[in-house]
């Protein structure tokens, strides 16, 4: 029950209307703690509550200390627009029945409407950081008075190069502020460091953590031959499987433009989502999603961080992540909140060391499926068929003779001998 966190009256309205009947763990957790204006250092995944969970203290905060002062009351920083955007609108309608104003201001939108609706005194401003410190240089926005400052997704905000930005940003914050630091995993070294100079005496609220198995997701691989064969893999999954909406991973734009035609001549609904889209097609494209008039979307991982749509139940892996977190970030797209999903990796032979260092990582074996329709050549690592070892059988294998000048180890091989890839480890990349 909400009414146990003596939240204002204006605020439980809001969550009753959103249909939000008990709290989750990170709410029953973060919200007492952050309503004695504790600093806070959370680890909890998108789909976990999070959003609400850093809202709602806020908002009561905003609501039962009005403030005289002019100036910005609470700043939240996200990401990627999507993030930004999806965090807007869940703001407003949890301080529908208050009086506060709440702001966007992200790159890609009119930069006059943002100055102006920041002059226009809003209580609450939810941005990337990018935008946020052009209009810091711009002209001397106010956060002398600022009472929360809130990060949201911080590992990916600093994955992003944005630490300097963040930094600075802090810097112009009123120093006596609440500080709420939101992130997927509490090991990220960035994270730690940015945590390390802007919070005070803070708490940790630590859930989710990222290798807690997704229980209500079940986690598929179908094998595939090459490139051609994973398009009609996926052609028969998106025409033969049940669910609502569907979310298809390439690891690139141009794979991501490529993969929308075909689909759209089997007459389905697709839409695609890139960083390279103009700002306003991105838009429309989330609206047309999150509304099913499209059903399917092919995404870069721009979506794979913080999108929240109901009704998300197969996600498709089209290339396999380069890396453990972003695989647990695509599939956390479904499952959210108690719901249901499939996920299926389309895993190819160049592909196969990729997939089992995330099983690995995830300390989690993933079901092996075939589609009948569409068997191909692929059955998976030579090695592991013909050894046996992999089956627990002993097996005696005689030296193979070498013959002079036949044999070659390649120097690179060589120097791998004994190392392993750590997959759960993430260069830094930039929005895609
Ligand atoms: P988030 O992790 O903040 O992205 O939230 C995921 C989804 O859960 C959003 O659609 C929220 O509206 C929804 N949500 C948040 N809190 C609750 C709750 N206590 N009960 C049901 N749904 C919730």
């Amino acid at each position: 029950m909400f009414s146990y966190f003596s939240l204002a009256e204006q605020l439980l309205l809001a969550v009753n209307k959103l249909g939000f009947d008990k709290p989750t763990p990170v709410q029953i957790q973060a919200i007492p703690l952050a309503m004695e204006h504790k600093d806070l250092l959370v680890s909890a995944e998108t789909g976990s509550g999070k959003t609400a969970a850093f809202l709602l203290p806020t908002l009561h905060r905003l609501i039962t200390l009005p403030s005289t002062k002019f100036g910005t009351r609470a700043l939240i920083l996200a990401p990627t627009r999507e993030l930004a955007r999806q965090t807007f609108t869940q703001c407003r309608k949890l301080a529908e029945f208050t009086s506060l104003k709440v702001g966007l201001v992200t790159g890609g939108d009119d930069f006059k409407h943002q100055q102006g609706m920041i002059r226009r005194n809003a209580e609450i401003i939810i941005s990337t950081p990018g935008r946020l410190l052009e209009l810091i240089e711009q002209e001397s926005l106010d956060f002398s008075h600022l009472d929360v400052l809130i990060l949201d997704e911080a590992d990916r905000m600093l994955d992003m190069g944005f630490s300097e930005a963040v930094l600075a940003i802090a810097g112009r914050c009123n120093s006596q502020r609440q500080t709420l630091l939101f992130s997927a995993t509490l090991t990220h070294y960035g994270v730690i460091k940015i945590a390390d100079r802007i919070l005070k005496n803070h708490k940790v609220v630590a859930l989710n953590t990222l290798y807690d198995g997704h229980s209500n997701i079940e986690q598929q691989i179908v094998l595939a031959d090459d490139n051609e064969h994973k398009q009609k893999l996926l052609a028969w999954l998106l025409l033969n499987e049940t669910y609502n909406k569907a979310l298809v991973f390439t690891n690139t734009r141009i794979k991501a433009n490529e993969l929308q035609g075909p689909l759209r001549g089997q007459k389905l609904r697709v839409g695609v989502l890139h960083g390279e889209m103009d700002q306003k097609d991105r838009n429309r494209m989330m609206e047309l999603f999150r509304a099913g008039e499209v059903n399917i979307m092919i995404a870069t991982d721009l979506a794979a961080r913080g999108l929240d749509v109901k009704g998300i139940n197969l996600v498709i892996n089209f290339d396999i992540p380069r890396n453990g977190i972003d695989y647990i970030h695509r599939i956390g797209r479904t499952g959210r909140i108690d719901e249901l999903g499939l996920t299926i990796a389309l895993v190819k032979a160049t592909e196969w060391n990729l997939m089992a260092g995330i099983e690995r990582f995830l300390k989690q074996k993933f079901k092996r499926r075939n589609i009948k329709d569409l068997q191909g050549k692929y059955k998976g690592p030579k090695k592991l068929k013909a050894s046996g070892k992999a089956a627990g059988i002993k097996k005696k294998i005689e030296p193979k003779k070498a013959v002079a000048g036949k044999v070659k180890i390649r120097h690179r091989d060589q120097k791998n001998i004994g190392k392993r890839r750590v997959p759960g480890t993430k260069p830094a990349s930039t929005e895609n």
